[in-house]
């Protein structure tokens, strides 16, 4: 019988609330991003391949109100190093710009940092394509520290996980978006809202799901004014 693989555990939520670390001056959180990006890249440096070229660090005010988390870069993010600049994150801008922010105003993260794709030889004509596919468990496990510690510089007020995998790696949570999305979860005292990822919604762009996200943003807004 072949061996069984060991399923690989999910690195622990790391414990306190953000709210009890030692204050940070924006200049501080600039230095303390810049420093982690640059590590970041250092321990990344031997996962590059031809699907996956750079780390896709994140980008926005390392002093924001509002953060987004979504899964993981694609094609386009790994071309240009920035998340969430594809068609997906197209329509990302336009929820920003929707509750009167710029891109510039928040901050945009991942929970991998890394394409993660596999050639799929069916491609048309023979000639085989690269297909992105979601993160393994070894690729979250090593990306999520990442992020916990990005968090722990940034210090949102509210953050908002793009569709499921963000929300469920992020709090643990095992329920479905669809159930969660619009209610009040918890990062370490930091508010989160989860919604739907903006690739789901332009499968499914009904009137439905755009007005769930709106709302799912204006609560997320609202609790940042409050
Ligand atoms: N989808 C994500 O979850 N993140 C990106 O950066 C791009 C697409």
């Amino acid at each position: 019988m072949p061996a069984r693989k060991a399923a690989v555990a999910l690195p622990p939520i790391p414990p306190g609330t953000v709210a009890d670390l030692p204050p940070l001056t924006r200049k501080q959180k600039e230095k303390a991003l810049e420093t982690l990006r640059l590590e970041i890249e250092e321990s990344c440096a031997p996962y590059f391949n031809d699907v996956c070229t750079r780390v896709v660090f994140g980008e926005g005010d390392p002093d924001a109100a509002l953060m987004f988390v979504g899964e993981g870069p694609g094609a386009e993010e790994d071309k240009t190093g920035r998340p969430f600049v594809g068609r997906s994150g197209q329509l990302l801008d336009k929820m920003i710009a929707a509750i009167g922010l710029k891109r510039e105003d928040v901050y945009i993260g991942n929970v991998v940092k890394l394409r993660a794709a596999d050639w799929d030889p069916s491609g048309a004509g023979g000639m085989g394509r690269l297909q992105d596919r979601p993160p393994n468990p070894e690729e979250v496990a090593r990306g999520l520290p990442l992020l916990h510690r990005q968090i722990e510089i940034i210090r949102p007020k509210v953050i908002v996980t793009l569709g499921a995998p963000a929300v469920k790696y992020l709090t643990g949570t095992t329920e479905g978006v669809t159930k969660i999305r619009g209610t009040w979860l918890n990062y370490r005292g930091i508010p989160v809202m989860p919604t739907y990822h903006p690739s789901f919604v332009l499968r499914a762009y009904t009137e439905e799901n755009r007005r769930k996200v709106w709302s799912d943003l204006k609560e997320a807004i609202k609790r940042i004014k409050s």
